[in-house]
Formats: structure tokens, sequence, C-alpha cells
């Protein structure tokens, strides 16, 4: 099944190795059909060739949208050459035949990469260039058709081996051809999908609109936008902003860990706040008021609180406000917030309040999704929360109610720290929090340093960490983690279980007079 090349058609916006795979199909005898630009490249480097104009009796127009689209160029790439209708149609209007199509599309992807405009991103999608290429491509049986340089070889090799094309090889490259058209296709697709507020298929996956386009991603050099699921809960996606500059990315991230994480405390219990960086809160404190809780909060890691963002669990009063505003914050957000309050932060034209509304359920069904290469990984939303009944006492001393309460505070917090986590509570606020390490017994070190800071930062004698609970996201594989929060001053230990190791890390709680709970409950946040 070989077909040998009488004539080419030779269209490529990218000119990289034209002259020489031309002249060689000069010199096999083929004869050279080109498109306006590759034609006189050809011309330059004094080889013959026709143009394309001439075969089809037509200029090209418009621009170029208009050069190849025409049955003389068409049929001679699409007649089956064994057809006898086929070959009467070609004989009566005059079509050549054309056995190999060249062709590289116009820079759509590049252009779109360089950050040009609408229009131009326009102009760069090639019409009759796809249109060409899948007509050789289906007729494959009879017309080789090359789409990238790096087969410029394969052909003429052919031609060398052969005297043409195999029918194994024009398979081959048809297939490329398709791949090739069909990209091509998908990024213009995904660029339009965004550009009219649609979703790529990746957003779809989850289900999403376009919110607002974020002026940048995490750094300025990423595009970014915000999409809406349609998912009913309060939180960042639907509450008001009722004063400050545009949220960017990292607010809307850094806001959504913090009111998902306020949302744990119930407020009809007890006012709760918490302050977030970098999506990590670096204090939460729970008290008889939103002021004391902020206070509270805010003497966990004064240093880090420095443009955080703050979350609320109760109507935002002004005295509260008035504490918040004493600090440099990036936003604030509440429920709802008292009209003295918004008064308060009127004159902090920086600060970004949002009013949401109301608190999400910890506990509601949802998803969560992140990218991986080629993927999207989707899960539900975690939405376990570990009530007092859930416990398991493993050590020989219980702990009091005032550890117990301090021990499932400091869990739920655990739920909302990325992994490793390790958190040092007293009184229902967090007094050393040890996020994102590599190893527990980091995090450990690391949230026992963090509280001795913090009581230099006070004035205090002694860090808070004396006599607090500790708890961990998942289980000690060994028992240093645990010796290390004992050394700090831990009382009492809550986490998940399930080591091989866990009679180890219960007979060092044992030794040191620890009482410790497990939960049966992991929460890694990765
Ligand atoms: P040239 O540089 O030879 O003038 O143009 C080559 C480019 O034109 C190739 O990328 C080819 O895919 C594209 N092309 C060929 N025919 C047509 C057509 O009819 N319409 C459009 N829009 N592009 C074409």
């Amino acid at each position: 099944r070989i077909r040998p090349i009488g004539r080419a058609l030779l269209s490529v916006s990218d000119k990289t190795g034209l002259v020489p795979f031309a002249r060689a199909l000069a010199s096999h005898g083929v004869a050279l059909v080109s498109t306006g630009g590759t034609a006189q490249a050809l011309k330059d480097a004094g080889i013959a060739v026709t143009d394309v104009a001439e075969v089809t009796g037509y200029p090209e127009m418009m621009d170029g949208r208009v050069k190849t689209l025409h049955p003389k160029v068409h049929g001679g790439l699409l007649a089956i050459r064994d057809d006898a209708a086929h070959a009467a149609a070609m004989a009566e209007h005059g079509i050549p035949p054309i056995d190999l199509l060249v062709v590289s599309l116009y820079p759509f992807e590049q252009t779109l990469a360089n950050g040009a405009a609408y229009d131009d991103c326009i102009e760069n999608i090639d019409i009759g260039g796809p249109a060409m290429i899948r007509a050789a491509a289906k007729n494959h049986h009879d017309v080789a058709v090359v789409v990238d340089a790096g087969d410029y070889q394969t052909v003429l090799d052919e031609i060398k081996a052969h005297g043409g094309t195999t029918l194994q090889t024009r398979k081959t490259l048809a297939a490329r051809a398709f791949a090739r058209t069909g990209a091509y296709d998908a990024a213009i697709s995904t660029w339009l999908l965004a550009e009219v507020g649609e979703t790529t298929p990746a957003f779809r996956a989850v289900g999403g609109r376009l919110a607002q386009r974020l002026r940048y991603g995490e750094n300025p050099h990423q595009w970014a936008g915000f999409y809406r699921t349609g998912e009913v809960r309060p939180g960042v996606a639907s509450a008001r902003q009722l004063q400050g500059k545009e949220l960017s990315y990292n607010n809307i991230n850094d806001t959504d860990a913090a009111y998902e994480c306020v949302a744990e405390f119930d407020p009809t219990r007890t006012p709760a706040v918490v302050i977030v960086k970098h999506a990590n809160p670096c204090g939460v404190a729970e008290a008889p008021s939103l002021l004391e809780a902020y206070r509270k909060a805010l003497m966990c890691d004064p240093v880090s609180a420095f443009g955080g963002i703050i979350a609320v669990n109760r109507r935002l009063d002004a005295e509260t406000a008035r504490a918040i505003a004493e600090i440099f914050t990036e936003v604030v957000i509440a429920p709802e917030a008292d009209d003295d309050a918004i008064a308060v932060f009127a004159a902090k034209k920086n600060l970004r309040l949002l009013i949401a509304g109301g608190l999400p359920d910890p506990r509601s069904a949802g998803l969560t999704a992140k990218t991986v290469a080629g993927g999207l990984l989707v899960q539900s939303r975690d939405d376990a929360v570990v009530e007092a009944m859930d416990l398991k006492v493993v050590t020989k001393r219980a702990p009091t109610a005032a550890e117990l309460a301090d021990l499932q505070f400091a869990f739920r917090v655990c739920k909302h720290v990325k992994s490793n986590t390790i958190i040092y509570a007293k009184d229902r606020a967090t007094v050393g929090i040890g996020a994102g390490q590599m190893s527990r017994l980091d995090s450990a070190r690391i949230a026992a340093r963090k509280a001795i800071d913090a009581a230099e930062a006070a004035g205090l004698a002694a860090p808070l960490t004396k006599g607090c609970v500790v708890a961990s996201d998942a289980f000690f594989p060994f028992a240093d983690g645990l010796i290390a929060a004992a050394e700090a001053g831990a009382t009492a230990v809550i986490q998940p279980g399930g080591s091989i190791r866990d009679n180890e890390v219960i007979a060092a709680a044992d030794e040191r007079g620890l009482a410790m709970v497990l939960t049966g409950t992991r929460h890694f946040r990765h």
C-alpha cells in the first residue's frame, strides 16, 4: 500500500525546517503548492512552487481567512483514488490530487500565552489549516499528512525506502493529525469559556461559574478566577462586602479557612474568634464575650496575627471592632455586625469587612477539589465533629472536666490546620500552634517555641503551655512527639490513635501522669 507523492501542499506558520524539507521533496520530483507566506519562503530559497491561488483560481482574501477553503484543494485531499466516480469528478472539475499535506497551524496557543489581546487571539484561530488536516487525515488511505516538523524526516525516509508512504505510516500520521486539531480546539474552547464566564472542563467537574476575574493568583504571575459552585453555604463566596479593596486570591482562601474554622464553635453556646494567616489559624479562642475571645486569640501569636484574617461566630460589636482596628488586619468576616461596629471600620479604608448572613454547618455534606497533573481530586468535605461520647480514655488517669473541654476545643481547631498539626490549648484558647511540618515532632516543638514567644510578648513569667492540653490531628507514630508536648507542659492529650506503637505512646503518657483520649477520627489537611 505504497502511495507515491506526486504533489504536496505546504502551508506552515512555523517555517522551521521548511526549506530543506521542500528541497528534498522537489529533488524526488514532488510538485509543490503553497499558501502565500510559505510560497514566498520557498521562492526566496530558489525552490519552484505553485501558489495555491493559481490552483483555486481565487486570491487569498480577508486577511488570509480564506486561502485554501476551496473544492480544488479539498477535492484533491478527499478524493478516493481507487474510486472511479471520485476520479471522474476530479477529471471533470480539474482537481489536482494532493498526496502529501504539510501544515503547521496559526500559533493560537503561543499567542494566548504571550498575553495577546482578544482580537489578536481570534485572528490566530486557524480555519483552513484544521479543515485541510482533517480532510487529509480522514483520507489517510491515500494521503499523508504532517502537522509537526518532527515528521519531515519520517516522510523523506519513506520516500527513500519505498518510493512513497506506507499505509502504516499514513495511519500513524493521521492519528497524530487528529490529536493536534483536537488539542488546538480544546485550547480555543478553554480560553473562550473562561472569557464568557463559563467554566473550563476542570471546573465543570465540581460545578462552577466564573464569579470574578481576580487580579492574579497566589503570585502575580499566575492567572486566577473565583468560581461559584452554587452550593448554599454562608461564607466568603456569598458574603456581602461592606468596604475595602477587592478581595485577592489569597484573601478569599484565607477568609474561607477562618470562617470554616470559627463555624466549629456553636454561637449559641459561646462567642469564638479565629485569626488566620496563610490559610492556617494563628489564634483561636472561645470566651464569654467576643472581645475577650479576640484578645485571647491574638495572644496566641501576636506577631503572626499582623495582617491577618479574622472570623467571628457572632454578631460583631463595636468594642471588638475597636480592638481589631488596633492592628493592621486584611479581612474581617462575621455573620452580622452592629451599625456602630461597621462605623468603627469605616475609618480603616483598606480593611475588607464581609457579612456572611449566617454560619456554615460544619457537619453538612459538600465537596472539596484540588487539581493534580492531568486530573482533579475530589472528596467529600471533612464533616467529622468529635463529641465527648466518641472519646476513649486509654491512660490510667482520665481527663478532668476542664481538660476535657479544652481537648475537644483543640481537636476542633486541629481540623482546620495544615498537617502535621499540634495544638496546645488552655482555657479554650490556643496557646501554641504547630502547622504544616513534615514531622509531628517538629510541629510539637514549634508549637512550644511559639508559646514561649507569645508569653514573652505578653510579659508573662511562664509560657501558657504550663498545664495545657495537646491535640494531634493524626496519631503519634512514636512517643517522641508526645514526650515533647509533655515537656512543654501539656497534662492531657487528644489524638486519633491507631499507630502500631500506640502502647508505647500510652505508656509514655502514663509515666508522666498525662491523661489521654483517642478520637478514632483523623483530621489530615494538606
Ligand atoms: P502562509 O504563511 O503560508 O501564508 O500561511 C500558512 C498558514 O495558513 C498555516 O498555518 C495554515 O494552516 C493556514 N491556512 C491555510 N489555509 C487557510 C485558510 O483557508 N484559512 C485560514 N484561516 N488559514 C489557512
